[in-house]
């Protein structure tokens, strides 16, 4: 294709083949075949390559330096530039392992402490009932004072595996202790789309929804809200967990970029 043929096509033309030949070097560079620090192909070759005019080349890296991809060194050529930092910090990862760990132990908690909120609600003396009353006001206290309520959680969690009247379900709590608590163990607040201590008074109003179904005596609703205040938790550092991964990945082809650089 000669150039003269190129240049009297019509701007839209021009624009959607500027666009086409950006398109195709940017997949090249993420895909590898151009390399962070290696030089791309001279103007004359990607106009052979591409059968597109000079125009539409040095639009397309104008387009590509703009994006970040690459950078001109005058009368050197054009480099291909590293990926960015991802501006969201990655979890490290400990914290990765760590919120698998506490993904799996919510699981087993779901389980068990949905079925035992619900004898709970069956079984619960009425001092029970004002024990559980308790651990909620303390852990509101808690919360007030900018604490993390933790052991006032573990608490009014405590006092259902009690009112089960099942002594294997408090077995297994106290086993457990507060290692079942996700924030003992990771800075949840990190993993909250709300902002500091909000998502702890929500935290509470959720203990207060199944401790009303247990006042009630009503296990469907007590059962349902525990399994809720649960997944709650689960589902937010799921979220957290999965952004971390897709970040991982995104780490990991940089950091294969950067030795193949080396
Ligand atoms: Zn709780």
């Amino acid at each position: 294709m000669s150039e003269q043929n190129t240049i009297v096509l019509p701007r839209i033309r021009t624009q959607s083949l500027t666009q086409e030949v950006t398109s195709d070097l940017m997949s090249k560079i993420r895909h590898g075949v151009y390399k962070p620090g290696e030089k791309l192909p001279t103007e004359p070759k990607v106009m052979a390559e591409q059968g597109v005019s000079r125009t539409v080349v040095r639009e397309a890296m104008s387009r590509l330096q703009a994006a970040g991809f690459v950078e001109t060194r005058h009368g050197v050529g054009t480099f291909v530039l590293p990926p960015p930092v991802p501006t969201v910090p990655l979890l490290d990862h400990m914290t990765v392992v760590t919120i698998r760990d506490v993904l799996a132990m919510l699981e087993l908690r779901i389980s068990l402490e949905t079925e035992a909120a619900g004898l709970a609600a069956l079984r619960r003396t009425d001092g029970q009932l004002e024990l559980m009353k308790r651990a909620i006001d303390a852990f509101e206290e808690g919360v007030n004072r900018g604490e993390s309520s933790v052991d006032a959680d573990f608490q009014f969690h405590l006092q259902i595996a009690l009112a089960t009247d099942n002594k294997y379900f408090e077995d297994f709590y106290r086993h457990l202790g507060t290692t079942t608590i996700p924030r003992t163990r990771l800075d949840t607040s990190r993993f909250s789309a709300e902002p500091g201590q909000s998502y702890l008074y929500r935290t509470n109003r959720e203990h207060e929804y199944i401790l009303d179904a247990i006042t009630r005596k009503d296990p469907q609703a007590a059962s349902a809200g525990m399994r809720m205040h649960l997944s709650n938790s689960s589902e937010r550092l799921k979220h957290a967990s999965e952004a971390a991964n897709l970040q991982g990945e995104a780490k990991d082809a940089a950091n294969k970029a950067d030795l193949a650089r080396s």
